[in-house]
C-alpha cells in the first residue's frame, strides 16, 4: 500500500484520469468483449446467492468466469482453456522485463499442458473487461478427495465445534494460502513472483515439493488489477484504489477477489505490492483493527514475517538483508491495521492471517520514467526475488504450522458463534507486544434493519442486507412481528444475530466505530466508517438481548418497490436515498414531466404511471400518493458539469446524472456549457489558472442561471475566486477524517438529509453573509469515530462544533450554490448521503 499521503483519498485526480465506462481500448490493444460485463449486473452475480445458499465453493467460483470447465464434483487439477488477449507492445510492464499481461495466459496454458498440479480459472473480468486469473496449486485430487475438502471447508465456518473435534479434518484438511498481487497495477513485480512460484512448482521433483502439494493448496490471483498493469497506474481503469474499496465493494476487481476469499477461505494470505525502499513485511502498527481475534493473528502474524524477512535476506542481495516489519520497526500510526479496507485486513475477518509484503525497489512514476532501463530492469529482478521468496516463505509456514493455524482459525468461527469475549492478551505475548496494542471491543449481541411495507429507508434496508449477504455476514429475517428495546418490528424485519462465524466483519461493518484521535498521533488511511450510520437504512443494536423470534436465513432481501393503488393519482417521490435519486433520473430521461414541489418533494404525473411502476420495481422505491394541490415547479433533468475525483463522478453517474468531466484544462481548452444546469467543483478546477476566455463562459454560464453544488478546499476556493456566496471557508487538518454527527440547519435544501455525514479534511463555514444559510450544522461533539486532531493552524472537532457544514445561497446574479465542507461521496462509500447532493443539483439547476 505504499504510497505519500497526499493521495490519501485513494484515487487518481480527475484532471489526469477521466474514465471511462467498461470497454475504453487502451491504444494498440484490441479488446475483446468482455463475456460477463461489468458494474451491478456483476455486483449481483459475484454476490448473490451468499453462502446461505447451498452453492458450492467450486461452483460458486467457476460461475463468475466465462471458462466453466468444472462440475461442483470436480477434482484437481480443473484445467481452463484460457482465452489469449492480443498482443500488446504498450504494456508498461514490457519496459520492465516483467510479464506483460498478454503473456499470462499463453504461459498459464503452457504450465497446465505440462503439469497436472496448476490449474486456472477465471473468476471475474477487470473494468476494462480483461480476465481476472485464480491459479490453484495442488497435488491432484480425485472428486471425491475435493468434495470432501469442500466440505470440511464449510465445517470449520459452519460448526466450528465438531470441525475441532474431527480428526481426520485435523490430519488431512489441506492448508489453503492465498496469494494476492497487483492489487496496484504500478506495482507489478508480486505478478511475476507468483508466476515464478507456480512455474517451480509445477514441475518440480523435489520430494519436498510433492509433500507441500499434498498438504496445502495454494491459491494465486496472479493480477487482481490487469488495467492498471498494462497502463502502469496504482488505480483500476475506473480511477479507483481497489485496496481501499473492500469495505464498499464498488469495483469488480475488489468483488472477484472477495469471493475468492470468501470460497478459499485462506489460513493465510499475502497481498504483494511495492515500493518502500526496504522490503516492508506486516504485521502493522496500532491502532490495531478491534473487532479481530487479534491474539490469534499476532502470533502467527509475527512469526510468518519473520520467516520472511529471513528469507529475503537469504537471497543475497545488499538492498533485501533485513526488512521492516511496521508492528516491531514502526510508530504507532505509521502503518496501522485499523481500517477494513486493505485485503490482508479485510482478509482478517475472514480467518485468514493476512500480511502485506511490499517489495522494495522503485520502479514506478518518475523512476519508471527517468532511470535508465537497465538500472529498471536489475531493480525489477530483485523485486521479483523478494515476491517470490516471500510467497515460497509464507507457504512454508502455512505448511510446517498447518496444525496451528488451522486450530486457530476453527477457534476464530467458535468464538464468534459462541459469542465469546475477545481474548485479554498480556504483554509480550510476541515481542513488543505491549498497553499501546490493545484494541478491543463488546460485541453487541445482534443488529436489527428494520423492514417492511411503506419503510421510507426499503431500498437502503435492502442495499445493505445484500451487501452484509455478498461479504458473507449471515442476516435472517423475521418471521413475525417482535419487540426488543422497547421497539416493535415489523415481520420481515432484518436481524445480524452476533453470535455467528464473522461476528467481527459484522461489526466493522454496522457499528458506528470509534473516536481514535487520542490513540495515535496520526493515521495512515481512513479511520472511521460506519455502513451502519452511512448507507441510509436504519441500523438498531440490541445490545444485549437477541430478538426473540423465528427467522429465516436471507440469500437476498426481498423486493422493496411500490406504487400506492389508486391509478388516477399523481404520484410523489420524496428524495431519500440514492435509489429515488435514480428513479427520478429514469423517469426524466425518459421524458415524463416531473414537477419539484417547494419542499422538494417531486411529483409524477399519473399518466406516467407505467414507467414509475417500473422505477420502482428496478430502484425499489416507494412512491405515494401526490397532495392534491402540488403546483411545482417544472424539474428538467440536470447536465453536470463536474471537476471532481473519480469517486465523485462515479458516484454522480450512478445516480443517473448526464455528467461532463471538467478541469481547469478542459475549460481552457474551450469547454462548451451549452445545455449544462450544474458545475459541480471539488478538484482540479483553479479559477485563477483559467484563461480570459475560459473565464467569460464560466460567468456567462453563472449569469445565465447556471447552479454550483461545490465540495471541500477546491470548491470554497473556487467559490471565493468566482465571487459566489459570502462565507469564510475553515479548514480542518488534512488526514482529519471519520463520521460525524450532523444537525439541520435554517434551509430547506438537504431537509431530509440524516443525522451523521462523512468528512475527510473537514472544513466548516463561518462569517455566512446574508444571502446564505446554513443547511446543516455539525453537532456540539461532532466526531463519532476517526481521527481528527486540532493541527498546528487547523481546528479539531471542537472548533467545528456548532457551525455550518453544508450552506446554500442566491449571488445577487442569482446564481444559486450550495457549498459542501463534509464528504458525501467518498470512495462511492457512504451511500446513505447522495440524496443530498442530488438534493443540492436539484436545487441549484
Ligand atoms: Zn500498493
Amino acid at each position: 500500500m505504499a504510497v505519500s499521503r497526499s493521495v490519501r483519498r485513494g484515487l487518481a485526480a480527475l484532471a489526469v484520469l477521466v474514465t471511462v465506462p467498461a470497454l475504453t481500448t487502451p491504444a494498440g490493444a484490441q479488446e475483446p468483449t468482455p463475456p460477463g460485463g461489468t458494474g451491478d449486473a456483476a455486483y449481483r452475480d459475484a454476490g448473490l446467492p451468499g453462502r446461505s445458499g447451498d452453492v458450492s465453493a467450486s461452483g460458486r467460483l467457476a460461475a463468475a468466469g466465462e471458462n466453466r470447465p468444472v462440475g461442483q464434483q470436480a477434482g484437481y487439477p480443473r484445467q481452463t482453456d484460457l482465452r489469449e488477449f492480443p498482443e500488446n507492445p504498450d504494456d508498461k510492464a514490457i519496459k520492465l522485463g516483467l510479464t506483460p499481461y498478454h503473456d499470462i495466459a499463453p504461459q498459464l496454458n503452457e504450465l497446465q499442458q505440462r503439469s497436472d498440479r496448476v490449474s486456472a480459472e477465471v473468476v471475474g473480468q477487470s473494468t476494462q473487461g480483461r480476465d481476472l486469473y485464480l491459479v490453484t496449486l495442488t497435488a491432484p485430487e480425485s472428486p471425491a478427495e475435493a468434495a470432501r475438502q469442500a466440505r470440511w471447508r464449510e465445517l470449520i465456518e459452519d460448526d466450528p465445534t465438531a470441525a475441532a473435534e474431527n480428526e481426520r479434518l485435523a490430519r488431512e484438511y489441506k492448508a489453503p494460502v492465498w496469494i494476492n498481487a497487483n492489487i496496484h497495477g504500478d506495482e507489478w513485480e508480486g505478478t511475476d513472483g507468483a508466476l515464478d512460484v507456480i512455474d517451480r512448482l509445477a514441475t518440480s521433483d523435489d520430494p519436498a515439493d510433492a509433500a507441500l502439494l499434498e498438504s496445502t493448496r495454494i491459491y494465486l490471483t496472479v493480477t487482481n488489477n490487469p488495467d492498471g498493469r498494462v497502463a502502469g497506474t496504482r488505480a483500476n481503469a475506473a480511477g479507483f484504489d481497489v485496496n481501499r474499496d473492500h469495505l464498499t465493494s464498488t469495483q469488480p476487481e475488489s468483488r472477484a477477489v472477495r469471493d475468492v476469499l470468501i470460497e478459499t477461505q485462506p489460513l493465510v494470505m499475502i497481498d504483494e505490492h511495492g515500493y518502500t525502499g526496504t522490503t516492508l513485511i506486516e504485521p502493522g502498527t496500532p491502532p490495531h483493527g478491534r473487532d479481530y481475534e487479534y491474539d490469534l493473528y499476532i502470533k502467527h502474524a509475527y512469526e510468518n514475517a519473520l520467516g520472511m524477512e529471513r528469507a529475503i535476506g537469504k537471497l543475497g542481495y545488499d538492498e533485501t538483508a533485513r526488512a521492516d516489519i511496521p508492528f516491531r520497526d514502526f510508530e504507532p500510526g505509521e502503518w496501522d491495521d485499523w481500517p477494513p479496507i486493505f485485503t490482508p485486513m479485510y482478509s482478517i475477518y475472514h480467518g485468514a492471517v493476512g500480511h502485506t509484503v511490499e517489495v522494495p525497489l522503485r520502479v514506478n512514476r518518475e523512476e519508471y520514467e527517468q532511470l535508465p532501463v537497465e538500472e529498471l530492469q536489475r531493480r525489477s529482478r530483485i523485486n521479483r526475488d523478494v515476491a517470490a521468496a516471500t510467497i515460497t516463505s509464507a507457504v512454508e509456514y502455512a505448511e510446517e504450522h498447518r496444525g496451528e493455524l488451522l486450530a486457530d482459525q476453527i477457534e476464530t468461527f467458535r468464538r464468534g458463534w459462541a459469542g465469546e469475549p475477545q481474548r485479554d492478551i498480556p504483554d509480550e505475548y510476541v515481542p513488543g507486544f505491549g498497553e499501546e496494542d490493545r484494541y478491543s471491543v463488546e460485541f453487541p449481541r445482534a443488529y436489527v434493519i428494520p423492514a417492511g411495507d411503506g419503510q421510507r429507508s426499503a431500498p437502503a434496508a435492502a442495499r445493505l442486507v445484500d451487501h452484509l449477504v455478498a461479504h458473507d455476514v449471515r442476516v435472517s429475517r423475521a418471521e413475525h412481528t417482535f419487540h426488543l428495546g422497547g421497539e416493535k418490528y415489523r415481520k420481515g424485519s432484518y436481524v445480524v444475530d452476533m453470535h455467528q462465524p464473522k461476528r467481527g466483519l459484522a461489526n466493522a461493518m454496522l457499528s458506528a466505530g470509534q473516536d481514535i484521535s487520542g490513540d495515535v498521533p496520526r493515521m495512515y488511511d481512513i479511520s472511521g466508517w460506519s455502513l451502519g450510520l452511512l448507507w441510509g437504512a436504519t441500523v438498531d443494536v440490541a445490545t444485549d438481548e437477541a430478538p426473540a423470534v423465528r427467522t429465516t436465513p436471507v440469500a437476498a432481501a426481498g423486493p422493496t418497490g411500490s406504487l400506492p393503488p389508486s391509478p388516477n393519482a399523481d404520484l410523489a417521490l420524496t428524495l431519500t436515498d440514492g435509489a429515488d435519486v435514480q428513479a427520478a433520473t429514469y423517469l426524466l430521461d425518459r421524458g415524463v414531466e416531473v414537477t419539484r414541489d417547494e419542499d422538494g418533494t417531486l411529483v409524477v404525473p399519473a399518466s406516467a404511471r407505467s414507467e414509475a411502476a417500473t422505477a420502482a420495481d428496478r430502484f425499489g422505491v416507494t412512491f405515494t400518493r401526490a397532495g392534491k394541490d402540488s403546483s411545482g415547479t417544472p424539474v428538467a433533468a440536470p447536465v453536470i458539469a463536474a471537476a471532481a475525483s473519480a469517486d465523485e463522478l462515479a458516484v454522480l453517474r450512478g445516480l443517473g446524472f448526464d455528467v461532463r468531466p471538467v478541469s481547469t484544462a478542459v475549460l481552457n481548452d474551450g469547454f462548451d456549457f451549452d445545455g449544462v444546469s450544474a458545475l459541480v467543483v471539488s478538484t482540479g478546477l483553479d479559477h485563477d489558472a483559467l484563461t480570459a476566455d475560459a473565464k467569460r463562459r464560466v460567468r456567462a454560464f453563472l449569469d445565465e442561471g447556471g447552479g454550483v453544488v461545490a465540495r471541500g478546499a477546491g470548491g470554497a476556493a473556487f467559490n471565493e475566486a468566482a465571487g459566489l456566496l459570502p462565507v469564510t471557508a475553515v479548514e480542518g487538518r488534512g488526514d482529519a477524517n471519520g463520521v460525524v454527527s450532523v444537525t439541520d440547519g435554517e434551509g430547506d435544501v438537504l431537509d431530509r438529509a440524516p443525522g451523521h455525514s462523512f468528512v475527510y479534511a473537514p472544513l466548516w463555514f463561518t462569517g455566512l453573509g446574508e444571502s446564505v444559510t446554513a443547511e446543516q450544522r455539525y453537532a456540539r461533539d461532532p466526531l463519532v469515530s476517526g481521527h481528527w486532531r486540532a493541527g498546528e493552524n487547523a481546528g479539531g472537532p471542537a472548533e467545528a462544533a456548532g457551525e455550518a457544514s453544508v450552506v446554500s445561497g442566491v449571488t445577487d446574479g442569482g446564481t444559486r450554490a450550495v457549498l459542501f465542507g463534509t464528504e458525501p461521496m467518498f470512495r462511492d462509500h457512504p451511500k446513505g448521503l447522495y440524496a443530498q447532493v442530488a438534493d443540492a443539483v436539484f436545487w441549484a439547476s
